[in-house]
């Protein structure tokens, strides 16, 4: 069994401020070291449970973020490191058996919630497909469930836990570990007993995929109607220059078709424009 590991930084261990996800803060360090130790437990327990190989894409910001020498786990694991990359967070998952997404945070205009955003927060109101608002486990889930991958683990706050449970339903496993008080602040396990719930979450996972028991998240019919709202309408008028795409209003626009991950392509696009 081989999994794929999508690995953001806003929902690993401790981490509650944004200065400690932006690499032109001190504050870094931390982050980086903290998404390392939540994605090390969670390869821990897949392997423990009997994955064959475990794929990681680094999938915050600039993609540079895990440490790779802590990856003590020989030539069963490898780390796709770097950006820009065409399917960005989903680098990688077409061959994957099942995907989690480690470290993930909840969706633009989540209460409660660290780090809440969807891609860009400078960029981004909100996106919808097929009317549903969704984040980034949503959209990331629909990519994969058009390939027929199960999302089997989503970790993160306890707000991404609720999120992710309620597109995908109890087959889902989750591990929270933290539960915000406010936007940039929660209460936190410790690294060393996150570890534990990661690994022990990971494994149960593996266990799920490997008995056809993890879900693939309902994606309709396979025909999408993606929308995109912007902060302000400059934003928009740049998403709007970018071929098939169509404006709605003075804030969104569309796109819509049947290959998920070509749309994922296209929105990355339109909102890499929107905030040039
Ligand atoms: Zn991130």
């Amino acid at each position: 069994m081989k999994i794929f590991i999508s690995a953001d930084m806003e929902g690993a261990t401790g981490v509650v401020n944004v200065a400690q996800t932006d690499h032109r803060e001190k504050e870094y360090a931390f982050g980086c070291t903290m998404m390392s130790h939540d994605v090390n437990a969670v390869i821990r327990g897949a392997l423990d449970a009997g994955a064959d190989s475990v794929l990681v894409n680094d999938s915050h910001w600039r993609m540079i973020n895990i440490d790779i020498a802590g990856l003590g786990f020989g030539e069963r694991v490898c780390l796709l490191s770097g950006s820009p990359k065409a399917l960005t967070m989903m680098e990688g998952f077409e061959t994957a058996d099942a995907a989690f997404f480690v470290g993930y945070h909840a969706k633009a205009g989540t209460g409660k919630a660290i780090i809440d955003h969807t891609i860009s927060g400078q960029v981004i109101y909100s996106i919808t497909l097929n009317g549903k608002e969704l984040g980034e486990t949503g959209l990331n889930a629909a990519v994969c469930a058009q390939r027929g991958i199960p999302l089997a683990l989503v970790t993160g706050d306890a707000a991404v836990c609720a999120e992710a449970s309620e597109l995908l339903g109890e087959g889902l496993v989750t591990a929270c570990v933290k539960k915000a008080h406010g936007r940039e602040a929660a209460e936190c396990l410790l690294p060393e007993t996150s570890a534990e719930v990661l690994k022990e979450a990971a494994g149960e996972a593996v266990r799920r995929a490997r008995g056809g028991k993890s879900p693939v998240m309902d994606i309709g019919d396979g025909s999408f109607d993606l929308r995109v709202a912007f902060h302000n309408s400059k934003q928009c008028d740049r998403a709007a220059i970018l071929p098939g795409v169509e404006r709605l209003d003075g804030r969104a626009v569309r796109v819509t078709g049947t290959d998920m991950t070509n749309m994922m392509r296209q929105a990355m696009s339109l909102i890499s424009l929107a905030g040039s």
